[in-house]
């Protein structure tokens, strides 16, 4: 199925990026008119549909006949590539013949659908065996992979891995992870938020200040927010845990639990009600759920209106809502794993540490210091603006076009 795409043009970015705008088509001229096809595996939902809805429009914008297809697929299928997901990550699981089999049929019927493209990127575990089944092999095959794939579960993975061998290029976020043995095809760039999208663009006061009252936090008092799914991966208990210890030096601090509950997510239920009792009957914690109708506009104002941004998560591939926040000029503490090291400068935009002890203590210097927030939200607004917004992935993709169609 080919996704419906919104109008984007690079020109509203100038008010951000300035003449960086000439340089990104300047860049995009001579693959005017290429034809290039993405495919991932769902329209809506998680950190790669967000970006693609945002980045083929703009590949669009500036020349390219780039579109988007999402696979078609049963629900037994996503079983099986969820087994893929965790192994590639190191889990131990055993994955069937059956389910090998499974894999490779879906991935065969939708390549028949595949026609003339120039090039392809194909996005993460669940469509890469589709370029085993497309004979275009004059065609440029990229494959985007978004998690770490260092330390994978190496039956699965010698298996998995020949699916890639048709591929001219593996994209990770980090160069920590890419597979070994497969350096000289790999690159890494990181991937980004929109400015311009609801989640990020600019709110007036009014707006802000209604979200708060409907979500009955006092704009008066310092808010610390933690903005993640209900996943054990995120360590939201210890993200209660230091607001706690902050609590015990500045009483009148608030926690924002801001997190999503996908209803077709038994596992994501179940902890929801673990981190409910866990924080008890804490008035001052405020869950902000899209139970509550928290969607992208309610996430932008809450984020606005952060002291200090919290993220305790002990495993991170990127971690958007870190970029997210520092746009918003607001000082990030959090753990220093994966992508959150790129983004966090400590000292800089922020502070990075493991313990609890520690992160509180942070928490506390930003609450009590406006000026050191000051200063460290427009480096972290720097930061973003740099290396973490969508222009900055869009000249990392065209670069990498260029290269494989010169
Ligand atoms: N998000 C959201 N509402 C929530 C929780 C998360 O919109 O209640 C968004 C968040 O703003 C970010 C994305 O979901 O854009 C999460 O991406 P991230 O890379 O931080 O983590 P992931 O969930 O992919 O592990």
């Amino acid at each position: 199925m080919d996704v419906v795409l919104r109008e984007r043009n690079i020109e509203e970015y100038r008010t951000i990026i300035g003449n960086e705008v000439d340089e990104i088509k300047k860049l995009a001229e001579p693959l005017k008119g290429k034809k290039v096809l993405h495919v991932n595996a769902t329209a809506y939902g998680g950190g790669v549909a967000e970006i693609l809805h945002n980045l083929v429009p703009l590949m669009r914008s500036v020349g390219l006949d780039a579109r988007w297809r999402v696979i078609e697929a049963p629900d037994e299928f996503f079983n099986v590539t969820k087994k893929f997901h965790n192994t590639l990550q190191g889990a131990d699981i055993e994955i069937s013949e059956e389910e090998w089999n499974l894999y490779e049929e879906v991935c065969r019927k939708n390549a028949e659908l595949i026609q003339d493209e120039e090039l392809f990127v194909i996005h993460d575990p669940q469509p890469a065996a589709l370029r085993k089944f497309v004979d275009l092999n004059d065609r440029k095959w990229i494959w985007r992979c978004h998690i770490d794939l260092s330390t994978p579960n190496m039956k699965v993975w010698q298996r998995f891995s020949q699916y890639l061998e048709g591929y001219d290029r593996l994209v990770f976020h980090l160069e920590e992870y890419f597979p070994q043995g497969w350096k000289e095809r790999s690159i890494a760039f990181p991937p980004s938020i929109d400015p311009l999208s609801e989640k990020n663009r600019d709110l007036d006061e009014d707006t802000i200040r209604k979200t708060l009252e409907r979500l009955e936090i006092d704009p008066e008092r310092p808010l610390i927010t933690v903005v993640s799914r209900f996943d054990p991966w995120k360590d939201l208990f210890s993200a209660i845990d230091v607001y706690r210890l902050v609590k015990k030096e500045i009483p009148e601090v608030q926690l924002a639990v801001v997190s999503a509950m996908a209803t077709d997510d038994p596992e994501g239920w179940f902890f929801f009600e673990k981190v409910l009792r866990y924080a008890g009957t804490d008035e001052d914690i405020k869950f902000c759920t899209n139970l509550k109708g928290v969607g992208n506009k309610e996430v932008n104002a809450i984020q606005r209106a952060t002291t200090v941004a919290l993220h305790t998560a002990t495993r991170e591939g990127f971690g958007l809502v870190i970029s997210e926040a520092l746009y918003k000029r607001v000082p990030v503490v959090a753990r220093p794993v994966g992508g959150v090291k790129i983004q966090v400068k400590h000292g800089e935009n922020g502070y990075l540490a493991w313990e609890r002890e520690d992160l509180a203590g942070y928490v506390v210097k930003l609450i009590r210091d406006e000026e050191l927030r000051r200063k460290m939200g427009e480096k972290g607004r720097q930061t973003v603006v740099e290396n973490f917004i969508i222009t900055v992935h869009l000249k990392n993709y065209l670069k990498l076009f260029s290269d494989l169609l010169r």
